[in-house]
């Protein structure tokens, strides 16, 4: 990995971009002690487990067992590899990579999301300058305007235009000298049948999209009459990964976080007439339908509870179903705001203004209620209707976790329906049994079969684990490591490798954890050195040679009694439990 770079560059990035800061841009963080806290990004929970230790410079989740520095963090949570991790960060803070290492090869990747992310703001300001400019700009800003959008509005969210033609945006690459294979990488040209391209977007209100880091990702565009399809996005590319991304996050985080809740609408304008309402914390999805990833995100990142204000048509409704789910499986909080029929949130606000938006979302129904009410819509209250209504939702019942939620929503199904509680309880079990194990049960067994064999006492792994951390919190000890030999007593095969691997190498600074991390190759040995030296304990000399004499002297008296277990199954003639034995002793040799 770190082959790519000089360590002393990976150090300065790291001793730059503090850890904290960069979690904390896409997780809510709480102080807790020494360490900071919060919902953790890669697996489903509801208190947090996932921890930040800004002394060392790493993250570990005791739920999943996720883990590892700054680097490790951005390449998982961003989906990207080592070189790029560096790279964002270094970019970001103006910290010079020489290049002269790196392969052509490696240059490329290093290069190619940079200068995306270069090219996408100067596309968006050549498209600000259409829609500012006098003449072409004119349909634009008209447009605009009839909707009722200001113009500060237009300058935070830097709305532009794409004149009307097939070249406007190829010109502009022309002019700046934009390669060709960057330029259509892009995607906002299209190859033509024969021969050169035409450009995606013609004719249309642009909206640049952001990243919670305030890059731009990609674009959304709308015509401004009824022509379809009304909205386009720009397709994916490197940078922009549709089920990650929310439009108006980055004007959305801070108000999210402060109140706790954000609002979800559907399209750029039903978010830009929130925002201008000054309802800030409010995302759209983009046309695309909400996503896991996406909650994750908002929960973790931005708030514990989520307003669904979707339109009041068939359509809109049929999303807020589907989402629902998507929150009850991932634990977050949900309630849905149903505007009066006719209206979406842009329309509605722009009517009624921001305080009867605001009522409207007092009244918001629970996800519960939404999707009995809609079922009991749906199907009425025959007998028939009640068993149909039961048959839709015992699914979603069935996926909720909280059983304290579970029995107050059976409860007001019950009173609802009027019927008996426990005929639903029957419902919902006959469900869970056909089902398989939920997702975070599957987390934790993929924790417990990675920690170790069988064969391995949790004492001995104990004691090799407590081992690892005190070499690499107090380097001091490596020497009397190495005089006793103690790797060669180890049973676990990834132990022994990190302890090689710091002896070899010692950390560059005592309890330089996050610089030991760069050179491992190994996502899981990393994970492992992270839940490692989380912990709290103050390692000295003293404790450090009590810790290795009781680890020699139980590694002893195993040996011994695993001898003395020999000698009494010889004597017995068991043939089976002597093989067993003899098995493990040769086992501990061959470890040794
Ligand atoms: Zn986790």
């Amino acid at each position: 990995m770190a082959i790519y770079f000089p360590e002393e560059k990976l150090t300065e990035i790291r001793n730059t971009a503090n850890i904290s800061d960069i979690i904390s841009e896409r997780v809510v963080l709480k102080k807790a002690g020494k360490d900071l806290v919060g919902l953790c990004p890669f697996h489903s929970e509801k208190t947090p487990s996932f921890t930040v230790s800004p002394a060392k410079q790493i993250f570990h989740c005791f739920g999943c067992g996720a883990g590892g520095n700054v680097f490790s963090f951005l390449m998982k949570y961003d989906g990207i590899g080592f070189v790029e991790a560096v790279q964002s960060l270094a970019r970001r803070y103006g910290i010079q990579l020489p290049s002269s290492e790196m392969t052509p090869a490696q240059k490329k990747i290093v290069s190619e999301r940079d200068r995306l992310f270069d090219l996408n703001k100067q596309i968006m300001m050549f498209y600000k300058e259409q829609l500012s400019d006098r003449s072409i700009g004119k349909t634009g800003r008209e447009y605009l305007e009839k909707r009722g959008f200001n113009q500060e509005i237009i300058d935070q969210f830097s709305l532009g235009f794409a004149p009307d033609g097939w070249d406007s945006l190829i010109g502009f690459f022309r002019k700046i000298k934009t390669s060709q294979a960057l330029a259509e990488k892009t995607g906002l040209i299209i190859p033509k049948k024969n021969k050169g391209f035409y450009d995606r977007f013609r004719n249309r209100i642009m909206f640049p999209i952001y990243d919670v880091t305030n890059q731009i990702i990609g674009f959304g565009g709308r015509v401004l009459d009824d022509s379809k399809p009304k909205y386009l996005n720009s397709p994916e590319t490197i940078i922009y990964n549709k089920s990650r991304s929310l439009y108006g996050v980055q004007a959305a985080k801070e108000k999210a976080r402060e109140t706790g809740h954000i609002y979800i609408v559907e399209g750029y304008f039903d978010l830009l007439a929130l925002q201008q309402h000054g309802i800030k914390n409010s995302v759209a999805t983009l046309g695309t339908s909400l996503t896991p990833d996406h909650v994750r995100m908002l929960k973790r990142g931005f708030a514990q509870k989520s307003f669904l204000v979707f339109d009041s048509d068939d359509a809109g409704l049929k999303a807020a179903h589907r989402s629902i789910s998507i929150f009850m499986n991932e634990g977050m909080d949900a309630a849905v705001i149903v505007l009066p029929k006719g209206y979406d949130p842009d329309s509605y606000i722009f009517k009624n203004g921001r305080d009867a938006f605001l009522q409207a979302s007092e009244k918001a129904f629970s996800m519960m209620e939404f999707l009995v009410e809609t079922a009991v819509k749906i199907h009425g209250l025959s007998m028939e209707g009640k068993v149909r209504i039961i048959s839709d939702l015992k699914e979603p019942l069935s996926q909720i976790n909280d059983a304290v939620a579970k029995s107050i929503y059976i409860k007001y199904l019950a009173e609802r329906l009027n019927i008996d509680e426990t005929a639903i309880f029957e419902k919902i079990k006959s469900v869970k049994q056909n089902q398989p194990a939920g997702r975070f049960k599957q987390n934790q067994e993929c924790v417990s079969s990675e920690s170790e064999g069988p064969s391995i006492s949790s004492e001995m792994l104990r004691f090799e684990k407590q081992i690892i951390s005190m070499m690499l919190q107090f380097p001091e000890i490596l020497p009397e490591i190495e005089n006793k030999r103690v790797l060669d007593y180890f049973i676990d095969k990834r132990l022994v490798a990190i302890g090689h691997l710091i002896v070899e190498v010692p950390p560059p600074r005592a309890g330089d954890v996050a610089g030991l991390m760069n050179r491992l190759d190994s996502v899981e040995l990393q994970k492992m050195i992270a839940s490692l030296v989380i912990t709290d304990e103050a390692w000295d000399r003293d404790n450090c040679e009590k810790l290795l004499a009781q680890f020699i002297n139980s590694r002893q008296r195993r040996e011994n009694s695993l001898l003395s277990q020999i000698k009494a199954a010889e004597e017995s003639k068991d043939e089976t439990l002597l093989f067993s034995l003899l098995k493990k002793k040769q086992e501990q040799l061959i470890n040794r």
